[in-house]
C-alpha cells in the first residue's frame, strides 16, 4: 500500500435537535461579533430557529442555484459593508455556494448547517456562474471552518429532493473508488458512506419524519463528501459537470439518474471497487457478506439498481430536460476532461452510449 492523503482541517458537530446550542458555541469559538446568516428565502425561517443566539448583524437571502456571478457580487458588497466577521449559511448546496463565493474574495470564515445531503460544507471546490458558463476552483478559504449537522433540520426536505440529493451523495462514494486521487482511506469513507445511505434513504422513503433515516442519511453526506474532496472528480463527475453547466440539468436528479451508467461501464474494470460497493450494499463496509450468505445484491450494479427502484428514484435525463438530439455534442464535450487515471478507457463512442442509455433510462445492466 502506498498513497499520500490529506484531511481536511474542519470541525464537525453532530446532533439533532442541537443545531442552535452547537452554532452558539461555535460562533463564540470563532469569536463572532457580526454574523452575516445566509439562507434561501424558503429556508430562512430554519435559519432563524437556530440563530437566535448568535449576533446576527445582516440576514442574506439572496441565494440563486449554481451561484451567479451578479449574485456572489452583491451578497460580497453585503457582507463588506455591514462590516460582518463570520458567515453562517443555513441550507442546500446552492447556500453553501453563495458562502464559499464570498469567502473567496473576503477571506471571512465559514460555519456551513446543511439541510440537504449535497456535501458542499466538506470540500474546498467553489463554482460561480457567468452566463450559461460554470466556473469552478479549489481554495482552502473557501472550506467552511465548521460543519453543524442537525438532521431535525432536514424533516422538511420533500421526499423526492431528499432521494435525489441522497443519491448525489452516493455519487459522491462511488465515484470516490476511482477518482485521479483515490486512496484507501477515502474508499474506507466511501463505503461506510454507501452503507448509511442504502440504511437511511429506504427509511426516510417509507416516513420523511425518520429521525434514524434522515441522521444515515445526513452522516454518509459528509463522509461522502470528504471522500470526494480528496479523492477528486472521476468519469462520473465529469460527465455531470458538462451536463448541468452545458444543459442546465437540474444538479442532484442529473446525479442521481447517470450514476448507474457509470457504475455499469466502470465496475467491471474495477474489481476492488466493485466488491467494496458491493459489500457495503450488503451492510458490511469492510469485508464481503457472511459465508454462505444468499442475502444482499450479487454485484455493485445490482445494490444500486436494487435501491434506486426501493426509492422510486430518477431515471431518464430525458424527465429533466435532456434531449436525444444533444447526445454527440455533449459526449464530444465531456471527452476531453475524462480523467486518464480511469478503470477503463473512454471513447467517444462509450460516451455516445453512456449518454443515451442514461437519456431513456433502459437498464444499465444491459448497456454496454
Ligand atoms: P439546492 O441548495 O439548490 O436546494 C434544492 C432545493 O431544496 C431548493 O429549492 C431549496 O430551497 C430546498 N431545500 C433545501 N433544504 C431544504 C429543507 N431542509 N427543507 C425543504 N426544502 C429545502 O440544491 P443542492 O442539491 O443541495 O445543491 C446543489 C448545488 O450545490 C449545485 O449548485 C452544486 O453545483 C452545488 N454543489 C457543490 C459542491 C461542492 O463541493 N462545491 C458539492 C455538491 C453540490
Amino acid at each position: 500500500m502506498r498513497f499520500v492523503h490529506d484531511t481536511l482541517p474542519q470541525r464537525v458537530a453532530f446532533g439533532s435537535g442541537a443545531a442552535a446550542a452547537n452554532l452558539s458555541s461555535e460562533a463564540g469559538n470563532l469569536g463572532a461579533a457580526r454574523v452575516m446568516l445566509i439562507a434561501a428565502k424558503a429556508e430562512m425561517h430554519l435559519a432563524d430557529t437556530i440563530a437566535e443566539d448568535i449576533p446576527v448583524a445582516l440576514r442574506h437571502d439572496d441565494v440563486v442555484m449554481h451561484v451567479p456571478v451578479e449574485v456572489a457580487e452583491r451578497a460580497r458588497e453585503a457582507a463588506v459593508s455591514n462590516d460582518v466577521d463570520v458567515l453562517v449559511s443555513v441550507g442546500g448546496g446552492s447556500t453553501t455556494g453563495l458562502a464559499k463565493a464570498i469567502a473567496l474574495t473576503t477571506g471571512l470564515p465559514i460555519i456551513a448547517v446543511p439541510t440537504t445531503y449535497a456535501g458542499s460544507e466538506a470540500t474546498p471546490v467553489w463554482g460561480l456562474t457567468e452566463g450559461a458558463k460554470k466556473t469552478t476552483g479549489i481554495d482552502q478559504k473557501v472550506l467552511p471552518k465548521v460543519i453543524i449537522y442537525d438532521a431535525a433540520l432536514t424533516m422538511s426536505l420533500p421526499v423526492e429532493m431528499s432521494v435525489a440529493s441522497g443519491l448525489n451523495a452516493l455519487a459522491h462514494c462511488v465515484d470516490s473508488m476511482w477518482a485521479p486521487n483515490a486512496d484507501p482511506i477515502n474508499a474506507a469513507f466511501a463505503a461506510e458512506g454507501i452503507r448509511s445511505l442504502a440504511a437511511g434513504l429506504p427509511k426516510v422513503v417509507a416516513d420523511p419524519m425518520d429521525l434514524d433515516g434522515r441522521e444515515h442519511a445526513l452522516y454518509a453526506a459528509y463522509l461522502s463528501a470528504a471522500a470526494f474532496a480528496s479523492a477528486g472528480s472521476g468519469l462520473h463527475h465529469k460527465i455531470c459537470h458538462v451536463l448541468g453547466g452545458k444543459y442546465n440539468l437540474p444538479h442532484a436528479q442529473t446525479h442521481a439518474t447517470v450514476l448507474p451508467y457509470v457504475l455499469a461501464f466502470n465496475g467491471p474494470a474495477a474489481p476492488d471497487a466493485e466488491r467494496r460497493i458491493a459489500s457495503a450494499f450488503n451492510g458490511t463496509t469492510f469485508g464481503g457478506a457472511e459465508p454462505g450468505s444468499t442475502a444482499g445484491p450479487a454485484s455493485a450494479l445490482d445494490g444500486l439498481v436494487a435501491l434506486k427502484e426501493e426509492l422510486n428514484a430518477p431515471r431518464a435525463l430525458a424527465d429533466y430536460g435532456f434531449s436525444e438530439d444533444s447526445i454527440a455534442e455533449a459526449a464530444e464535450a465531456i471527452l476531453p476532461s475524462v480523467p486518464p487515471s480511469n478503470p477503463r478507457p473512454v471513447s467517444a463512442a462509450d460516451l455516445r452510449a453512456l449518454l443515451r442509455a442514461a437519456w431513456s433510462g433502459s437498464d444499465p445492466r444491459t448497456a454496454f
